[in-house]
């Protein structure tokens, strides 16, 4: 494995290479190179890519064509099947356990949720996904690179589905030994028990999502084991391809908004590259418009972005804003705590990624309560597949949106449903069958008072008369 003391930064030779976020470093590491920020100033790094050196294609219509080569692996990925707009890899080193086979629903019941007039709205089901969230997309092109690399160890603090995710891969492929770090508390049983039957090594801290993700760091430096947090690079290179993935769905015409849940930010900014480059590559003449959209208990980007003004400012942003807002945080003691446990997160690590990428998209930021979250989902569920709690806040966001006139009647919009409806089944059960005036006491301490949605199960004496009343009188 290259080690992470070399800080030597590489010459502009190669068509693939690492760059520091900061324009004014700009240090380029080979793309070989294992670290997860740049030697130099420390900030966040990106895959660059020098696309008139590489084969790109001319038309996104043209991808399209991959699908009839499914037979191979390569073509067969969701992912893989955009190799030609994720080259850091040679073809045949990818590794894919037939990730990214996701579909783009049109959702006609949510839409009359949402306010949106019926066709208008799509859901892009990433919990269809082989470990059951969008996290796969990214962890193929991260374990790629693992590999690439000679990993034989690969770590990641997770809120859930980033380790099982990981530990799906390892197990699959047997390539490697996965290592996550969990907060105590916060894990839902359906992503805890993935991480438990893969085999991966469970470090559970006595602490929350934001230690464990600081501890994580600190151990893999020293250990020298792979890091796949989404502060590694390679995995957002996989996330653009939820965008390749939508655009196809839609023929590739670009849609109004794009909608998606914001925990580390790590979505947002996949999305927001891979327009900037489809964009770049001249292969779309416009870019949809973003809506990140936070929990209210884990509001971070939301409180930077509308109440202090932090913006992309063309490549330098005041990032100082957000350290004093993380010394507040502090100060007050103030954990994050939201019922959306994939989005329980205060420090976003690609904060300044997901600033890049509401710049590109001309984006806005929304929060959204537990309720609202919890009553989208019952939405979400009630008009098919389902989601878990995180993911509805891209359905609950863009009824926000809707309400307050940002998003049009007629507008296109795409939510995506980050996570798999069984990941989070207590989070389910709890909202259907709690009755009203206990709701304050399993849910409360998160401001849900009321299940608006709860589709509630009938107790009825073991007898068939009593049942068939039952029933005759509630269907
Ligand atoms: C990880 C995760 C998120 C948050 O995505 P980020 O890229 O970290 O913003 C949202 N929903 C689900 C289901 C997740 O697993
Ligand atoms: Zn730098």
């Amino acid at each position: 494995m290259t080690t992470i003391a070399e800080s030597r930064p590489v010459a502009l030779k190669e068509a693939v290479y690492q760059r520091c976020l900061n324009i004014d470093c700009g240090a380029t590491y080979g793309v070989s190179e294992v670290r997860v920020k740049c030697g130099v100033c420390g900030d966040l790094l990106d895959v660059a890519y020098d696309w008139s050196r590489l084969p790109t294609p001319k038309r996104l219509v043209d991808l399209e064509g991959m699908w009839s080569k499914r037979h191979e692996p390569l073509r067969f990925s969701g992912v893989w099947r955009f190799h030609e707009l994720l080259p850091f890899a040679p073809a045949n080193r990818v590794i894919t356990v037939g990730e990214g086979q996701t579909l783009l629903q049109q959702a006609d019941f949510v839409s009359r949720y949402v306010g949106l007039r019926p066709g208008q709205l799509y859901l892009q089901y990433e919990g269809m996904n082989p470990s059951g969230s969008f996290k796969d997309n990214g962890m193929c092109a991260a374990f790629t690179h693992a590999h690439m690399v000679g990993a034989k160890r690969a770590a990641c603090a997770s809120t859930g589905n980033t380790s099982a995710s990981l530990a799906m891969y390892c197990a699959v492929t047997q390539l490697m030994k996965a290592i996550i770090f969990i907060g105590t508390g916060k894990i839902s049983y359906g992503k805890l028990s993935q991480a438990l039957e893969y085999g991966a090594l469970t470090v559970q801290i006595a602490g929350d999502f934001d230690d464990a993700m600081a501890r994580v760091q600190e151990i893999s430096k020293e250990l020298g084991i792979y890091l796949v947090n989404s502060v590694n690079p390679f995995r957002l290179e996989g996330q653009k391809t939820v965008m390749f993935r939508v655009l196809e769905a839609l023929r590739w015409e670009v849609p109004d908004w794009i909608v998606v849940p914001g925990g580390n930010l790590g979505n947002s900014s996949a999305f927001g590259k891979a327009f900037m480059e489809l964009k770049e590559l001249g292969l779309i003449s416009r870019v949809p418009r973003l809506a990140v959209i936070n929990a209210a208990g884990a509001d971070t980007l939301d409180v930077l972005f509308n109440q202090r003004n932090l913006r992309w400012n063309r490549g330098r942003p005041r990032m100082e804003t957000a350290c004093w807002y993380y010394d507040e945080l502090d100060r007050n003691k103030t954990k994050a705590d939201t019922i959306a446990s994939a989005i329980e997160i205060n420090r976003p690590v690609n904060l300044k990624k997901c600033l890049r990428a509401l710049d590109v998209c001309d984006g806005v930021v929304r929060k959204v309560s537990d309720q609202e979250i919890l009553d989208a989902k019952a939405q979400v569920g009630a008009g098919g597949i389902g989601c878990e709690p995180a993911s509805a806040a891209s359905v609950a966001g863009a009824k926000l949106l809707r309400q307050q006139g940002v998003i049009g009647y007629e507008d296109r919009v795409v939510c995506i449903l980050t996570g798999h409806q069984l990941k989070d089944p207590t989070a389910t059960v709890a909202y259907h069958t709690t009755d009203q005036d206990k709701f304050e006491e399993v849910l409360g301490s998160r401001g849900v008072t009321r299940a608006s949605y709860a589709n509630r199960a009938i107790a009825v004496p073991n007898n068939v008369e009593a049942i068939i009343k039952a029933i005759q009188l509630y269907s």
